[in-house]
């Protein structure tokens, strides 16, 4: 995988027309001065190395041949989550630049590989931390907001990767010494929240961790636009999976900005503990069962 102006710039064709490798992918190469068949592992990966090689130039290599070329996304992992953008990112992490990824697809190879493979990630591990290191949200507005449960601090955030608009909810005043923060984060179910349904459990959660933090006087509680707050109208899809990375990282990262430094989470998504971590926030081990209180 290259950058696409370095692809253009050693004049490797797109894909043939009607391949299932048309659109990101581009034509195969070998390497031009290749003692070996291009096709053993030895062949392919010195035709890898030397498309890693800043110098290289078009005359290098000769087409079709038995390495396949993909573009790499312009905003990477943030654009296009595959194994090809993570493995764009690690390299990229490990101050390797152009990225050249090498897919091992035979399986003789890829059982030799596996014997010495020190560290094994998982593609959401990359997105993960990749997250991490993005400004994903901007502050639009924040105001005091007076409610039932007393005085609140309200920030609106724009999420920068789809426009989602959140939401995060402090107690105002000082916290109380020694109190424990717990970060909610709520998807928004307009049925649940705003209009009482009784088919999801949406509104009594809300309700119940809204209390609960402005008793304790002590954490947050984050409030995420999905784009899908009728989903529970579908009576089939009553139970909501874990959060998404993407929703996690939103919601790690207005916990970051309102300056926790430490909280118990709920829900006790493994997700959006791996996401508070990578901001450097503390979790501590949570209560909770959000369910089984408000159940
Ligand atoms: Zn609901």
């Amino acid at each position: 995988m290259l950058e696409r102006e370095r692809i253009d710039a050693l004049e490797i064709a797109p894909a043939r027309a009607g391949s299932p490798r048309q659109g990101r992918f581009r034509g195969s190469v070998d390497l031009a001065a290749s003692v070996w068949e291009g096709a053993t592992p030895p062949a392919r990966a010195a035709t890898v190395r030397t498309l890693a090689e800043p110098s290289a130039v078009a005359a290098d290599f000769v087409q079709p041949g038995h390495v396949f070329l993909a573009e790499r996304a312009s905003r990477g992992l943030l654009e296009r989550r595959d194994t090809f953008e993570a493995a764009g990112e690690l390299c990229e992490r490990a101050g390797c630049g152009p990225a050249v990824v090498y897919d091992v697809t035979d399986l003789e190879t890829r059982a030799r590989l596996e014997g010495a493979a020190a560290v094994s990630l998982t593609l959401e591990d990359v997105v993960l931390e990749r997250l991490a290191g993005a400004a994903l949200i901007a502050r639009e507005a924040a105001a005091q907001l007076p409610t039932d449960l007393g005085d609140l601090v309200a920030t609106g955030y724009r999420s920068r990767l789809d426009a989602g608009q959140h939401l995060a909810l402090v107690p105002g005043g000082p916290r109380p010494a020694g109190a424990q923060a717990m970060l909610y984060v709520h998807r928004a179910c307009a049925p649940g929240d705003v209009f009482g349904s009784r088919a999801c459990d949406c509104g009594r959660r809300l309700t119940a961790m809204r209390e609960r933090i402005a008793a304790s006087g002590a954490g947050a509680l984050v409030y995420l636009d999905g784009g899908d707050a009728w989903r529970h109208l579908d009576p089939d899809a009553l139970r909501d999976a874990d959060l998404t990375c993407e929703q996690a990282a939103v919601a790690a990262q207005i916990a970051a900005d309102q300056g926790f430094a430490s909280v118990v989470s709920a829900p006790a998504s493994s997700r959006l503990q791996a996401a508070l971590a990578a901001r450097g926030i503390h979790v501590v081990n949570g209560p909770l069962a959000v369910h089984e209180e408000v159940a």
